[in-house]
């Protein structure tokens, strides 16, 4: 592939008609808590407050426990069992809470009261106490509510919930104004400063959501296009489309393929030319291919499974088919948005099976069957799997680490290569 075709492109249509697997039945899957450990490290000047149990707070407590050396930006508010009853005020409580917390932290600017499956069994309408609180605190803080519950979710729906909960409260864009193009989903800083330094070169002016500090939201209008950097932004999307906002169609920016179709995406929309777009990406495409291809003899003919949980694995598997010749044999995805993921599934192998949902019992089965070189599962299917001599790789590891874009292709393919190395070297 070079960047003449890449721009001369046309994408394929939105919903790729490949036949997929749809199953439900019970599932495996993290709450959306989880999102609140890289959402407290992008938006410096928020605060994660979590109206939920002390399973919530053990939860984020264990997930994000770096945090004990600093001041922590996240925190949980227990409902008691008192509460459950109704013999509480939950508003007054939560307006306590509140206050202490915002009076001893003058840093804070943008609070967030995150819903958890105990919030939402007893229905504490978590919305109305952000309205309330940020009608009465709004020279102060912001404060705005999603719901980070459990139920019927998967992990990193908390940061789909998180971002569609900011975009209401973004500046509208002039229709005359020139739109920047925004990319949305949370990149560590040292991804998006890459990313930034690409847009810079292509001469591409953009904008991030989320922003690094809350005051920086960027303005958002029918001008404005955006690429998604992460697959699992529907109500994001749905919310930034609903102020007038157009999606640009790309394939996710894993793996040096990846990434250069997703920049290749915007430089058709912002005129750029062949000639710059291959001078500006070359020599980091040339990295990528090289950083990737050592890890090829590791990867290249190994089977690979995916079990439903980020939301990643279809941009995933197909970095790995086509970048280091692994063979992907089932890919699970909890949910499956056809028109986001369109340019990911039409590259993918055409003879893989694709399954939306889950029924665990079923796919360990057909997990069994396959004996694949490598999962990837959640961390409640590895630890059994593992027990059967079947290879693991926590799902969860790919969000939490910087892989996105060229500079990070080669440390994507190693956190594949990685669990293999260990299982050949235990077996020595
Ligand atoms: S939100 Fe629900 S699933 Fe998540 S830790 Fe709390 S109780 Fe558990």
């Amino acid at each position: 592939m070079n960047a003449v075709t890449l721009l001369d492109r046309t994408p394929p249509a939105a919903g790729c008609d490949r036949p997929v697997l749809k199953e439900r039945g019970q599932r495996e899957v993290f709450c959306g808590l989880t999102g609140i450990v890289w959402l407290h490290r992008k938006i410096q000047d928020a605060f994660f407050l979590v109206v939920g149990s002390r399973t919530c707070a053990h939860l984020i407590q264990s997930a994000a426990g770096v945090m004990i050396f600093a001041e922590p930006r996240f925190a949980t508010a227990i409902i008691e069992e008192r509460d459950l009853a109704g013999r509480a005020d939950l508003h007054e409580e939560l307006d306590t809470v509140v206050g202490r917390l915002l009076a001893r932290r003058p840093d804070i600017k943008l609070l967030f009261l995150v819903g958890s499956c105990p919030s939402e069994v007893i229905k504490l309408d978590l919305n109305r106490a952000a309205s309330r609180l940020d009608e009465r605190l709004k020279d102060r803080v912001r404060v705005l509510a999603y719901s980070g519950s459990g139920i019927e979710t998967t992990f990193t729906q908390g940061e789909d919930a998180c971002l569609a909960a900011l975009v209401p409260g973004m500046p509208t864009l002039s229709e005359t104004a020139p739109a920047p193009l925004m990319v949305v989903g949370t990149l560590a800083d040292v991804v998006e400063d890459r990313f930034k330094a690409l847009f810079d070169g292509l001469g591409i002016p953009v904008v991030f959501l989320p922003p690094r500090r809350s005051r920086d939201l960027p303005a958002v209008g029918p001008n404005t296009r955006f690429l998604l950097a992460q697959p699992f932004l529907t109500d994001t999307a749905r919310a930034l489309e609903e102020r007038g906002a157009t999606h640009v169609a790309a394939a996710f920016p894993f793996g040096e393929e990846g990434t250069t179709a997703w920049l290749a995406a915007a430089a058709r929309l912002y005129g750029v030319s062949e000639e710059r777009f291959a001078e500006v990406t070359a020599p980091s495409r040339d990295r990528a291919k090289r950083a990737v291809a050592r890890h090829r003899p590791a990867l290249e003919g190994k089977s690979i499974f995916f079990f439903p949980d980020s939301q990643l694995e279809i941009p995933l598997a197909r970095f790995l088919a086509r970048e280091l010749g692994m063979i992907p044999v089932e890919v699970g995805t909890p949910y499956l948005h056809r028109r986001h993921l369109a340019d990911d599934l039409e590259l993918l192998p055409h003879d893989v099976l694709v399954s939306e949902g889950q029924d665990v019992d079923k796919q360990l089965d057909r997990c069994r069957a396959a004996r694949p070189d490598l999962v990837v599962c959640g961390l409640g299917l590895a630890n059994p799997l593992e027990a059967e001599g079947i290879t693991t790789k926590w799902s969860i590891e790919l969000v939490f680490s910087p892989v996105h874009g060229y500079e990070h292709a080669g440390d994507l393919a190693e956190l594949f290569a990685r669990p293999l190395g260990r299982r050949d070297r235990l077996r020595v």
